[in-house]
């Protein structure tokens, strides 16, 4: 029998903390209920977050040719996604791609690099770039997302004014052997740990539609709840052609909702953002994801192509939104479009076409 959402949002607001059996029984909600499961959970976006949306962009540094095996992942050791690939941009390339996002109104600048992890030498090309970054943006917040951290990385990117980090744990400890090799679930924890201790906001979220199940997502959501992530991205799996997940498609939008508001209601006071995957799995459901969610990236991904970033702007105002700490500008007043396969990023960072933001 699945839990009341809206007396157990009662008692959330009263300080009960999600237990894991009500956080499974919630992902149990019939679909003709999961409407009614948004709306109790909207009601803890809105108490913390009210109708703001943050907005978030990508730049990827680096991308491709990684030496890991992430079986999800369009970069991963050996992957025949046929994907955009280049080494590191030169920073006045990346503080100019940056600053479409800001453009388009991002408050947040995601600055992201394939691979294990940064040598110090990258560190230092990353302090660099984000020296440059803030000169000219100064109010910009600047995640950086570059793998694995080393002793001392934490620290370097902090005082180089670095805002957070992101690290995600991605699924379950229980599941991750099967989605990856290369490394464990604990190097994952011990580099989200080292970003906290070395004061950058913690940023760490997971990967939905990888064959876990409820019990493992839950597992997975209760992790990022104990590791005080401040922000938490969920992805959808986008199943790229050339990687081992090529084709598995296992979510509705209904259930991505259910996704969304159970991680809500474990963490109601944390950014929520809807990572990649937003587009193709939550299709016209999208502007209800941001009834629970109060964060989404602009434009595009790392190596896939999002909606325009006008639509996603359109989404936001049409949905009675606002962009937080920027205008909404221009936006379209389009619907969104959904898109049933991957696009792969084509134009933005590493390449001479404009970017989408
Ligand atoms: S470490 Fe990052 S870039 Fe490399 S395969 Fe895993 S997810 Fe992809």
């Amino acid at each position: 029998m699945p839990c009341d959402p809206e007396a157990l949002v009662d008692r959330i607001e009263a300080g009960h903390i999600l237990t894991a059996e009500e956080a499974e029984s919630l992902l149990a909600t019939p679909d003709e209920a999961t409407f009614r499961l948004v709306a109790a959970a909207s009601r803890l976006r809105r108490r913390h977050f009210d109708r703001t949306v943050k907005v978030n962009y990508l730049v990827s540094l680096k991308t491709g040719l990684c030496p890991e095996n992430c079986t999800y992942c369009s970069q991963r050791l050996g992957t025949e996604a046929e994907i955009l690939k280049y080494t590191w941009l030169k920073p006045e390339e990346a503080v100019r791609q940056a600053g479409f996002g800001i453009a388009g109104g991002a408050s947040r600048v995601c600055m992201v690099a394939s691979g294990t992890g940064p040598t110090d030498r990258d560190v230092e090309r990353v302090a660099g770039m984000v020296g440059d970054l803030k000169q000219q943006h100064p109010r910009v917040e600047v995640c950086a997302c570059l793998g694995f951290l080393k002793d001392g990385q934490a620290q370097r990117l902090r005082e180089a004014g670095v805002d957070a980090y992101n690290h995600n744990l991605n699924t379950a400890e229980s599941k991750y052997p099967e989605i990856c090799t290369s490394h464990t679930y604990a190097d994952r924890v011990d580099t989200v740990t080292r970003a906290d201790d070395a004061g950058l906001s913690p940023c760490s979220g997971l990967i939905a539609g990888m064959g876990e199940t409820h019990a493992q997502l839950v597992e997975a959501i209760l992790a990022l709840r104990a590791l005080d992530a401040d922000s938490i991205p969920v992805n959808f799996l986008m199943p790229f052609d050339g990687t081992p997940l090529e084709g598995y498609w296992e979510l509705t939008p209904l259930e991505c909702l259910r996704i969304l508001a159970v991680v809500r209601m474990a963490c109601p006071e944390k950014e929520l953002r809807i990572a990649g995957g937003r587009e193709m799995h939550l299709r016209a459901l999208q502007p209800i994801g941001l009834e629970v969610a109060n964060s989404i990236f602009l434009g595009d991904y790392l190596t896939s192509e999002g909606q325009d970033a006008e639509a996603d702007l359109a989404m936001i105002r049409d949905a009675g939104f606002t962009v937080l700490g920027a205008s909404a500008g221009d936006a379209a007043d389009e619907a969104a479009e959904a898109g049933a396969t991957v696009e792969l990023r084509r134009r933005g960072a590493g390449t001479d076409q404009r970017a989408n933001a």
